[in-house]
């Protein structure tokens, strides 16, 4: 590895004084997958990008993240969008759906097929499952242990998995600090290509942030192990780096993980028990450190109090109240 990789980079290489002249303003999205209602921790995420980009007078993207295939849905997007919109959330740009980015994809895929990062899986489900009995990535991820690494190229008709170079990615992280990790313990070589002719998950992402010029990834914790991966990636496709925060995730008042109970925990169904607009925005404030207590407010006026410094890295459970009659 060279020593460049070991050396770190400032956060999307604005935060720090550049001779040359003041950086130009960031650019943050919200990248959401259209498969259900927005509960308080994307919106907690997307608040949080947009005030990360707002601040210091950049521009906000909304990305919808519908490569997944059945489970995606335009009308939940829609219903997304229309949130956020409450919310006072609203992308500068047209929103990018991943769906329409397929000759994109394609094209990184031949790329990196062009500098042989690229081989064909073979393994099933079940062969995956089998061979992951030990060791598991930090959360719970079981990495790819590279079974397929000496098959020979058969086309793009396969699923397809890039090559990892071997060693450990660091990046800053502007909630967790100074990060380092080995993707190949975590993920193992990442699949970009499925079988069924769908894009992965990972490819999309970088390749989408790298064409939209994102200059800051903000997202929850769950996926900060897949972030050096996707370092490796865009080093791979010659794109910059963003910077990343990751953020606590918000959990049912008993600590439970929002999934199953999302919807319970959407705008629509907080306004039907009661719980306005503006005092969400004041909550979800709160939690990123803008306000001393919650209190009702709209998202411009957290703006001037947004600092990465202020934002707790930790776990935030929903008010009681709130949970109430979900
Ligand atoms: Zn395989």
């Amino acid at each position: 590895m060279g020593e460049e990789n070991t050396i770190a980079q400032p956060p999307g290489g604005r935060n720090t004084p550049c001779e040359d002249g003041p950086m130009p303003p960031p650019t943050g999205r919200f990248a959401p997958s259209p498969t259900g209602v927005l509960h308080l921790g994307n919106l907690r995420t997307a608040l949080a990008s947009w005030l990360s980009a707002k601040a210091p007078g950049g521009r906000w993207l909304v990305r919808m993240e519908d490569v997944d295939g059945p489970r995606c849905r335009r009308d939940l997007g829609d219903q997304q969008l229309r949130d956020l919109a409450a919310l006072g959330l609203e992308s500068d740009l047209p929103v990018m759906w991943q769906s329409d980015r397929g000759g994109a994809y394609r094209a990184a895929l031949e790329r990196l097929h062009g500098d042989d990062r690229l081989y064909p899986c073979a393994c099933t489900r079940k062969d995956l499952q089998l061979l992951a009995s030990a060791p598991h990535g930090d959360e719970g991820l079981r990495p790819y242990p590279g079974r397929c690494r000496q098959h020979s190229w058969e086309g793009f008709e396969r699923a397809l998995r890039f090559r990892l170079p071997r060693g450990s990615a660091n990046w800053v992280d502007l909630v967790l600090g100074p990060q380092l990790d080995d993707p190949e313990v975590l993920t193992g070589d990442p699949l970009l290509f499925r079988r069924d002719g769908c894009f992965a998950y990972h490819l999309a992402v970088v390749v989408d942030d790298g064409a939209q010029g994102v200059t800051e990834v903000v997202r929850g914790s769950d996926l900060r192990s897949v972030t050096a991966t996707q370092v490796r990636l865009q080093e791979a496709l010659g794109l910059p780096r963003p910077a990343y925060a990751h953020l606590g995730l918000v959990t049912a008042s008993d600590g439970a993980r929002l999934g199953k109970r999302a919807g319970a925990l959407g705008l629509e169904a907080l306004k039907a028990r009661g719980v306005g607009l503006p005092e969400i925005v004041g909550w979800l404030g709160w939690s990123l450190g803008c306000l001393e207590a919650p209190m009702a407010c709209a998202a411009p006026d957290l703006v001037p109090n947004f600092n990465w410094a202020k934002v707790p890295p930790g776990e935030l459970p929903v008010p009681l109240a709130w949970c109430e009659g979900a």
